[in-house]
């Protein structure tokens, strides 16, 4: 199975990838995670890749779409997570990969923000809790690897809100792509996780 999961800021996105991810046995491919891998590995390439990055702008696609190719050509089944994120991402991909759903998290900007002032995630293995919805068992401490949990510095109310608007005038193009291949499903993320994934779930089966 080769899903995309498309959503704003406090949509509940990662959540959802990481349970979906777990329960359908789907790689898990977040375009954010890999560059932080590079730049951490491949000197040389990370330091392109940070540019873009620290500048709070998008790596340029053709850089973005070689280095996701690669992943995508090596997973049978996969999530992808944070991409495309342009319309020549989707296009790009179009020609690598036969995608099976593309699925659309919907949410207001008013719950959005409310949501992520709650948000934490794990400094070392990326693990999303929330301290109302996914608390961890210990407070401020990841229950998989007992990293220390920490708030992202771009979960601020002033930055979500830009955020959502990039994200609205960017996810425009790809509602139409989807939509028009017969791959869209709009999901109301405005409930609990649970009952979000529950939905989910039916829709993936
Ligand atoms: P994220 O972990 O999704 O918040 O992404 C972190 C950063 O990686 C973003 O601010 C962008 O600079 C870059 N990035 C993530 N996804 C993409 C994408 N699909 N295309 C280009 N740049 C991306």
């Amino acid at each position: 199975m080769k899903l995309i999961l498309l959503g704003p800021p406090g949509s509940g996105k990662s959540t959802m990838s990481e349970r979906l991810t777990r329960e359908f046995k789907l790689k898990h491919i977040s375009p954010g995670e890999i560059f932080r891998d590079e730049i951490e590995k491949k000197p040389q390439l990370g330091r392109e890749i940070k540019k873009y990055m620290e500048g709070g702008g998008l790596v340029p696609d053709n850089l973005t779409n070689e280095i996701i190719k690669l992943e995508v050509e090596k997973q049978k089944n996969f999530l992808l997570d944070g991409y495309p994120r342009t319309i020549g991402q989707a296009h790009a991909l179009d020609k690598f990969a036969k995608i099976d759903k593309a699925l659309l998290l919907e949410i207001s900007k008013k719950i959005a923000i409310e949501r992520i002032s709650g948000r934490r995630i794990c400094s070392q293995c990326e693990t999303p809790f929330h301290i109302k919805f996914i608390p961890p068992k210990k407070t401020g401490i990841c229950d998989k690897c007992k990293g220390k949990l920490m708030q992202r510095k771009d979960d601020a109310p002033a930055s979500v809100k830009k955020r959502f608007q990039i994200y609205n005038v960017q996810v425009k193009p790809l509602k139409e792509f989807y939509k028009k291949k017969k791959l869209l499903t709009l999901i109301d993320a405005s409930p609990s996780p649970e009952r979000v994934y529950q939905e989910i779930k039916q829709i993936v089966k």
